[in-house]
């Protein structure tokens, strides 16, 4: 097979699969908002349903917005090697399953994952093709409204979450690219267009060239 011929089979193959998008960004900055109303608008992305340690809040249902689990489950499920990246974060345990992840990659579908910036970094270690996204608020004061409005988390907790913001932010330059979410229509649209715009990068010659990529 020439390198045209070549170029052209891992093209086709690279268009057929799934991507994985990150989404990552201080909490409150809008990123359950904008996963949901990427999934109701775009019938070939599904989220990732990570498994948590942290207690369920009010309207949460388990299975679609986290698997709820203890903390010895969770321990387990890291023995068995049965999560892609996990980390602690405001001291509960967070993870992402690897079998849904594979499944749908492989099936063509995208899948979005609402993850914090270590596990954004350790998924692009183990997928260089995956999208990572950074969203940030179009200002301090209006984060805070947010999460205030959002009315879902304790005041300590709203105060760890903002002090943990530097932190997040800082450990961002790993990430490809970067959303303001000010106004929610647009902010999905310019995610929609980063995706799109990715399923014709460079990736594919990552398997020409024999680059290391991760095996499973
Ligand atoms: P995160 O998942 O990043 O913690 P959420 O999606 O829960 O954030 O959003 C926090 C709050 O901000 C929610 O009340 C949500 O409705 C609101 N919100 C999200 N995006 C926008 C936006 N673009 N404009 C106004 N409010 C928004
Ligand atoms: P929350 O408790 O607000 O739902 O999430 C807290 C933080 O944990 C958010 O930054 C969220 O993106 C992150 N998070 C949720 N699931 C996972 C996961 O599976 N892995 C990692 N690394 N972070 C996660």
């Amino acid at each position: 097979m020439n390198l045209l011929q070549k170029y052209i089979l891992e093209y086709k193959k690279n268009l057929k699969k799934g991507r994985i998008i990150v989404i990552s960004g201080p909490s409150g900055c809008g990123k359950t908002t904008i996963c949901k109303e990427l999934i109701k608008r775009n019938k070939n992305f599904v989220f990732s349903v990570s498994y948590t340690t942290r207690q369920k809040r009010k309207g949460e249902v388990n299975g679609r917005d986290y698997f709820f689990v203890s903390e010895q489950e969770f321990l387990k499920m890291i023995k068995q090697k049965k999560l892609v990246e996990w980390a602690k974060v405001y001291n509960n345990y967070y993870g992402t399953p690897k079998k849904p992840l594979l499944e749908a990659i492989n099936s063509g579908k995208n899948i979005l994952l609402d993850i914090d910036v270590q596990g954004g970094k350790n998924i692009k270690k183990f997928f260089p093709e995956s999208i990572l996204i950074f969203i940030l608020p179009p200002s301090f004061t209006v984060l805070k409204q947010r999460i205030i409005s959002r009315a879902k988390d304790k005041l300590e907790e709203i105060k760890i979450r903002l002090k943990n913001l530097e932190k997040e932010i800082k450990n961002s330059k790993y990430y490809d690219y970067f959303v303001i979410n000010d106004n929610l229509e647009e902010t999905v649209k310019n995610i929609e267009l980063i995706i799109l715009a990715n399923k014709f990068n460079k990736n594919f010659l990552l398997k020409i060239n024999k680059n290391k990529v991760f095996k499973h």
